[in-house]
């Protein structure tokens, strides 16, 4: 039997590389370059290539792929403990060619996408020379697939796609969309949708307006609301099969939020890092916050809270290297449920603790703060995660015969007493052991 929390010697060579590379010179990017995808912002163009040369000097760029698309092939386990690191900073991902959702959309390329998609897009989304999006969430609603209403039909030897997108991260700055649509309308809804790769100038695809999170004021954010408007797309637009879209977006989902939450444990550190200076810096009534045992409390519950959420990432990630992502519904589940929580937390706290300064544009910590209530959102609502786990579990219970619970104390208390006056009298009142 193996059981072990160590990492072995040179990788962890490269996580210390990767962590004082990304506090010297990624962590500051995050104040200068309001989007790591946008390849048109000069400031970004300047300052990240040369970053993600060094990332693959140091042989860890793409990590999440497999080797033969130009990942390492380290698998789950490992990716999680680059993603601590890599997850500290916004710019982290596009540093280290992991940054969703292109990381999601590669993978589903790669896997089912014909040689023309692999050719035009695969590469230079991999070498982030382009970037991507994926067009699921409706207005009328995301979390539940049956109320999708975009729809993709045949005409001749074209599709004809049409219908509303709601919330297309990084639509404005990609050069295609994966799109969910209904091409089987008659079918249950696990076989109603297929996937189209369609190009972001094809004719008929309005971005009605870029929607931006609470806290931007004025000007546009980066979420697409989109109108597909009878937009033609030739018969080899199709990603996968038809009818079998539904199940590609779930897998590629998946291992989004693992690896999402991989990335969530390294924000969440970072913050609690702010945190702890903060409690030892600060001082007020005649002794530092760290003094104050409300503070303690705050501190406390901020590491066993991050902690335990760590600890469950990380078992869940060497589960998918034995297992695979496709058996983990639950586990995977409850780690997206757990996330927004976990970074809520710890913020909220970190926040306190820095007085009015906190709430301030002058640290990170209201936009993580913010970014604890989306991460309760994107991927699917936190109940929606608490059902499915719940449902997980309680599959594999077996209910009570009887109409008492089977640790009902009085039957359970007439078994031990058998099992005494068979000891008493030298039997076994066990049969059939
Ligand atoms: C930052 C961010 C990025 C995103 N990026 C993308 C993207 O790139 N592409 C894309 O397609 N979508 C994207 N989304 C959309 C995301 O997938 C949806 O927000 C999500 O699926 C929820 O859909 P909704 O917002 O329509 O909420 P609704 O489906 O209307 O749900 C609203 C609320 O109702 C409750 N609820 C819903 N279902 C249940 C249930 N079964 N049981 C109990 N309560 C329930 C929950 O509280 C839920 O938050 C993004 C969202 C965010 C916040």
């Amino acid at each position: 039997m193996t059981w072990s929390f160590e990492t072995d010697p040179d990788f962890q060579a490269s996580l210390d590389w990767a962590e004082t590379f990304m506090r010297a010179e990624v962590e500051p990017l995050d104040t200068v370059i309001s989007s790591p995808y946008d390849l048109t912002d000069p400031v970004r163009q300047r300052l990240i290539p040369p970053l993600q040369e060094k990332v693959r000097a140091n042989g860890l760029w793409a990590c999440h792929l497999r080797p033969e698309l130009g990942g390492q092939g380290y698998g789950q386990l490992k990716l999680a403990l680059l993603a601590e690191q890599v997850g500290r900073s916004d710019c982290g991902p596009t540093v280290f060619g992991s940054q969703p959702p292109d990381s999601g959309n590669s993978e589903i390329l790669a896997e089912y996408g014909t040689q023309e998609q692999k050719d035009r897009y695969l590469r230079p989304l991999l070498d982030n020379q382009i970037v991507s999006c994926f067009s699921m969430t409706e207005p009328q609603g995301g979390a539940d697939p049956s109320v999708f209403t975009t729809t993709a039909v045949l005409d001749g030897d074209e599709w004809v796609l049409e219908g509303h997108k709601w919330f297309s991260s990084n639509a404005k700055f990609a050069s295609f969309f994966i799109v969910v649509a209904v091409t089987e309308p008659e079918q249950p809804v696990q076989h109603r949708m297929s996937l189209f790769v369609v190009p972001a100038d094809t004719p008929g695809v309005t971005i009605l307006r870029n929607v931006g999170r609470g806290d931007h004021v004025g000007g546009e954010g980066t979420h697409g609301y989109i109108h597909y408007d009878q937009v033609r797309l030739p018969m080899d637009s199709l990603l996968g099969e038809r009818g079998k879209g539904f199940q590609v977006a779930q897998a590629r989902l998946n291992g989004g939020r693992m690896h999402h939450a991989m990335r969530t444990v390294g924000k969440a550190r970072r913050v609690f890092e702010m945190l702890c200076e903060r409690a030892v810096s600060r001082e007020t009534r005649g002794s530092k916050l760290a003094d104050k045992q409300l503070v303690q409390d705050m501190v406390a519950d901020s590491w066993m809270e991050l902690e335990q959420f760590r600890l469950l990432v990380l078992q869940t990630a060497w589960k998918a290297d034995r297992f695979g992502y496709g058996a983990l519904r639950g586990e995977i589940a409850a780690v997206k449920a757990l996330m927004p929580t976990v970074l809520r937390n710890v913020t909220s706290r970190a926040v306190q603790l820095h007085g009015s300064l906190g709430t301030t544009n002058e640290m990170p910590l209201i936009a993580y703060l913010l970014d604890g209530f989306t991460m309760g959102l994107a991927d699917g609502p936190t109940e929606v995660h608490k059902s499915t786990l719940a449902r997980q579990i309680l599959r594999g219970v077996t209910p009570a015969e009887g109409i008492f619970p089977s640790e009902h104390i009085p039957a359970v208390r007439a078994r031990a007493e058998a099992l005494d006056a068979a000891a008493a009298t030298g039997g076994s009142a066990v049969r059939d052991v």
